[in-house]
């Protein structure tokens, strides 16, 4: 099954998310000038018929008490990217086709979870608990249906086309509400007669495709269920981070190296989920004070090791003078390669006798983590010589 996630009015989400103040109100995100466009409309302004690309001008008029506000990529942009981390801990078949959309291919992963409904429920819980914003789902076994379902129960919507139901919903979906018929085509299948999908079957496709070009071919395709367009994964996340505002500001070495330990595997693991490599290692420190800082390490073999990393992050902090407490501590990694890249490995590593042994170790703690979830097993320390692991009681018990 194909998932089609789109957040809810992710712009003016995000505005109300970070101001409290907002919440509840009209927030109208676009250009401010009257000659800008409306960006993104929360649903309370969308009630006085606001809605995005619509000039700033109009939707003054339509919602005078509306607080207009300016765009804050950066700020999207970075809830953009914690939210596709969070749908890559699925599976890698993640293809994000904006900020805020994304399809996925569960195929395999839905055992885990109970179907693909019961993973779409998960995903729309662990969306808002890390970022406490709200998605409307599309599930279905295309990927143009699933975007269709995405659309139909808006906000924090779950809409399911099963296999069994497929075929009707086509033939009952208005014909207007297929991607790629723009108004022109709209035209034409009018003059034709057909007002839903399921009637483009009463012609033959010679006809659709001599009116209709390549688009023809398309629309008879889809009448009869058939999309093959993949899934397709975008490594377009040049960098994979993860980081958390601590409990208390602290400046413990040893506590900040715990949670360096856990940010090191976090990345480590979704790298290694993605097939990909890292070549740079870079820490970031947030002060009480908000301040913060930025430390980095490129190597010369890429890795994926949750111990490379964590041992690089663990020295870019033992190098930072940490003269104010600390309120936030994460790991990123950058400069990605695929892991089948060539590369050279370097000699300290060919001569590094457990190298190959962590591989393993990485692997299977992967491999338990995929069936038993994150918590099942976790490292106690990296710290050599010895390599402890702490397993949890409940899941493991049966292995
Ligand atoms: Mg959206």
């Amino acid at each position: 099954m194909i998932l089609h996630i789109d957040m809810d009015a992710f712009y003016a989400s995000v505005e109300q998310l970070d101001n409290a103040g907002l919440r509840g109100k009209c927030v109208i995100v676009g250009g401010t000038s009257n000659r800008g466009v409306v960006s993104a409309a929360s649903y309370e302004a969308r009630k006085y018929g606001v809605h995005s690309a619509m000039p700033v001008f109009q939707a003054r008029r339509r919602c005078p008490q509306g607080i207009f506000i300016p765009p804050r990529m950066a700020r999207y942009k970075e809830v953009s990217t914690k939210i596709m981390s969070i749908l890559r801990q699925y599976t890698p078949l993640v293809e994000p086709v904006s900020i805020d959309e994304a399809y996925m291919d569960i195929a395999g992963c839905e055992k885990l979870y109970g179907g693909a409904e019961a993973t779409a429920v998960d995903i729309k819980r662990k969306i808002r608990e890390s970022v406490h914003l709200t998605c409307s789902i599309g599930v279905a076994p295309i990927k143009f249906l699933a975007k269709i379902a995405s659309g139909m129960n808006k906000p924090d919507g779950l809409t399911v086309i099963a296999p069994e139901v497929m075929q009707r919903f086509i033939d009952d979906l208005a014909i207007g509400k297929v991607p790629g018929v723009g108004e022109m085509t709209h035209k034409k299948l009018d003059a034709m007669g057909i007002k839903t999908l399921g009637d483009v079957k009463r012609f033959p496709p010679e006809v659709l495709i001599k009116r209709l070009g390549k688009f023809g071919t398309r629309l008879v395709n889809l009448s009869a269920g058939i999309d093959t367009s993949p899934v397709i994964p975008t490594s377009e996340h040049k960098s994979v981070s993860s980081e958390q505002t601590l409990e208390k500001d602290t400046r413990d070495k040893a506590l900040l190296n715990e949670y360096l330990l856990k940010h090191a595997e976090d990345v480590a693991r979704q790298i290694r989920k993605s097939g990909m490599k890292a070549k740079t290692i870079t820490i970031k420190v947030k002060h009480s004070d908000f301040k913060q800082a930025t430390r980095s390490i490129t190597i010369a073999s890429p890795t994926q090791s949750s111990k490379i990393i964590y041992q690089k992050a663990k020295q870019l902090l033992e190098a930072y003078p940490i003269k104010k407490k600390v309120r936030l501590i994460g790991v990123g990694v950058s400069g990605l390669v695929s892991k089948d890249s060539p590369v050279q490995l370097s000699l300290f590593e060919m001569n590094e006798p457990d190298h190959n042994k962590w591989e393993k170790v990485d692997r299977a703690v992967d491999s338990i983590q995929n069936k038993f979830g994150k918590t099942a097993v976790s490292r106690a320390s990296l710290k050599e010589p010895q390599q402890k692991y702490e397993f949890s009681r409940s899941p493991l018990r049966g292995l």
